[in-house]
């Protein structure tokens, strides 16, 4: 859908961002609007219904396999043996004596459109990943759908834009968690990075939460957690109060745990009764190298209803292991080999999470050339999602480019679990990123990506 782009109206909304709260640190750390796209992004009323269905399913999917020890140690084992990160991970979780009642989830599931082969004009959702851990802009998105509520209110595209606070949805269920932790002097302690481009996302959800429902939250960074958290009767203390919930905006890359005092703080909050959101079971739930195992249906049957496995599984491309026989094209040979001959056809993730950490075309070649047998089980292959194109406005500090982009939806999960009973389980709004459509990673503040709402055609 295109907006007419008159240069008053672009001023307009760049004032209205800036007054709204739709604004974070550039990579030299001036002050600026989020990156936004002028004009919603416009898809057919199923497409999203379907999206939006999946999620309960989703998180129960994500619920079961972090509750299921012998699986995440079966196929997380190979990656650690390599992978510092994720055996530092993995060693925390084994350590740990199960003594938490509660499995806590604040996700968001990841889709980009392709075309029906059968129907060009058809889309079809498939999916990037499932994120179980610092979940971004439900604060940005909330406040960028206010922007364009404001600007299409009395034009016929108002009409149909898709309402969209995910921030109240996140905040309603980390409330929950906290009332069901019931100790009369908690708060919320929000894991964060020492220099966060990303800050005003989380203080949006800091203030909402105690402009709500009162509940204080304590920022601090895994190294703090260290130094000034301590376990008393199985609670987390910081700063005199009982951390009910402990939700990690940090925490899911190698960067976060540069010293031992950071690894210290992680393994103090996943031995208090704090209510983790993710634990490290449901962060290592939502590795790629999980999201590749559970491709497979044979292994998906084992945790998903027979019903939605049809449904769950049509929305995944194919994964791989490095060593796996692949046919493409009439040819028969390794993953590894099969995606330097194709390599526009695959993508190479390792188990990293927060952008920029994938390797497309020549990067991945040369990659998977120097790459040892024994470092393959840190990586899976991708089939390369062919994102359906469209026309968009994007609008970055300040300046406009219309280009040629590709969106990629997410859908914002909330769920929460006592053992088997689950109290919560509902998506609670969207994600709109936008990028141009040369751009192969996505991030928003790695400066790829333009924040988006949904209107419906
Ligand atoms: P991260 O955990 O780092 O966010 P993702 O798996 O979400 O990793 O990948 C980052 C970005 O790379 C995505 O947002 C998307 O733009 C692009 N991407 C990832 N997987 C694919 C794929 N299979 N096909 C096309 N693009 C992809
Ligand atoms: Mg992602």
């Amino acid at each position: 859908m295109k907006a007419k782009i008159v240069p008053n109206r672009l001023q307009e909304t760049i004032d209205f961002a800036l007054m709204n709260g739709l604004i974070k640190f550039n990579t030299s750390f001036q002050l600026v609007h989020a990156p936004f796209v002028l004009a919603p992004y416009s898809l057919s009323k199923d497409v999203l219904e379907k999206m939006v269905s999946l999620t309960p399913s989703f998180n129960d999917l994500m619920l079961r396999v972090a509750s299921n020890q012998d699986f995440l140690t079966n196929y997380l084992e190979q990656a650690s043996l390599t992978d510092s990160f994720i055996k530092g991970l993995m060693s925390i979780y084994l350590e740990k004596k199960s003594t938490q009642p509660y499995q806590f989830l604040l996700g968001r599931n990841d889709f980009m459109m392709v075309e029906d082969a059968n129907y060009p004009k058809k889309l079809q959702p498939k999916q990037v990943e499932f994120n179980t851990i610092s979940v971004s802009f439900p604060y940005l998105s909330t406040q960028l759908n206010h922007l364009h509520q404001f600007m299409y209110e009395e034009q016929p595209l108002g009409k149909k834009l898709v309402l969209n606070d995910p921030l109240t949805g996140i905040v309603d269920a980390i409330a929950l968690a906290v009332q069901q932790y019931g100790h009369s002097d908690s708060c919320v302690l929000q894991i964060v990075q020492p220099r966060e481009q990303n800050i005003f996302d989380q203080r949006g959800g800091e203030y909402k939460l105690w402009q709500k429902h009162r509940i204080p939250t304590i920022r601090m960074t895994l190294e703090e957690v260290a130094k000034e958290g301590a376990c008393q009767e199985g609670h987390l203390m910081i700063q005199g109060k009982v951390a009910a919930v402990t939700y990690l905006r940090a925490g899911y890359s190698p960067g976060d745990y540069q010293t031992p005092d950071a690894w210290k703080g992680r393994r103090l909050i996943e031995s208090s009764s704090s209510i983790s959101a993710p634990s490290v079971a449901m962060q290592l739930a939502g590795m790629k190298k999980i999201q590749q195992v559970l491709t497979d249906p044979k292994i998906l049957k084992n945790f998903v209803e027979q019903k939605k496995i049809q449904e769950i599984s049509d929305t995944f491309v194919g994964m791989h292991l490095l060593d796996e026989m692949l046919h493409r094209n009439g040819q028969s040979d390794l993953a590894q080999k099969i995606a330097c001959d194709f390599p526009d056809k695959y993508v190479l993730k390792p188990q990293r999470e927060g952008g920029g950490n994938n390797f497309f075309d020549q990067e991945m070649v040369k990659l998977l050339h120097s790459l040892t047998k024994e470092e393959y089980p840190a990586y899976i292959l991708m089939e390369r999602i062919d994102a359906k194109e469209h026309q968009a406005v994007l609008v970055v500090e300040g300046k406009i480019q219309e280009t040629s982009c590709i969106s990629e939806i997410g859908c914002y999960g909330v769920c929460l679990a006592k053992e088997k009973d689950i109290l919560l389980n509902q998506d609670v709004g969207y994600l709109v990123r936008t990028k141009a459509a040369d751009q192969n990673e996505g991030g928003v503040c790695a400066g790829y990506a333009c924040l988006n709402s949904l209107c419906i055609r």
